[in-house]
């Protein structure tokens, strides 16, 4: 990728032209992994080998936690990390990811809600 400065030097062909590759790029593997893990250290989240977790993301196929299989688009994982730390812990389904965190968050309520029942 050009500097600002030298980007600030180029045509409008030649920013169409970079930009045509980049796309391209994004669409490769490689450009795939490097913008979801892109993502998930956008959203705060820490782990020791960011490409092992990718792996793990592309060949999970059900939840870590109650099992439910996932849609072939991959669109229903979630990336379970902590919000405190950043610690990345398991591919979840949305349901399980957002249960965790109302546990995070008020687990006293959580264990009322549990004794109600
Ligand atoms: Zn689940």
């Amino acid at each position: 990728m050009p500097t600002k400065e030298a980007r600030a030097k180029m045509t409008p062909e030649q920013k169409a032209e970079i930009s045509r590759k980049d796309k391209l790029y994004q669409k490769t593997p490689k450009g795939k992994m490097v913008r979801t893990i892109s993502s998930w250290k956008g959203r705060g989240m820490i782990c020791d080998d960011y490409e092992s977790v990718y792996q793990r993301y592309l060949t999970s196929t059900n939840c870590e936690c109650c099992g439910k299989e996932y849609n072939k688009n991959q669109m229903d994982k979630h990336m379970d990390h902590c919000h405190k730390t950043g610690k990345f812990r398991n591919i979840l389904c949305r349901n399980c990811n957002q249960l965790r965190g109302h546990i995070d968050k008020d687990y006293k309520l959580i264990m009322k809600l549990i004794t109600m029942c």
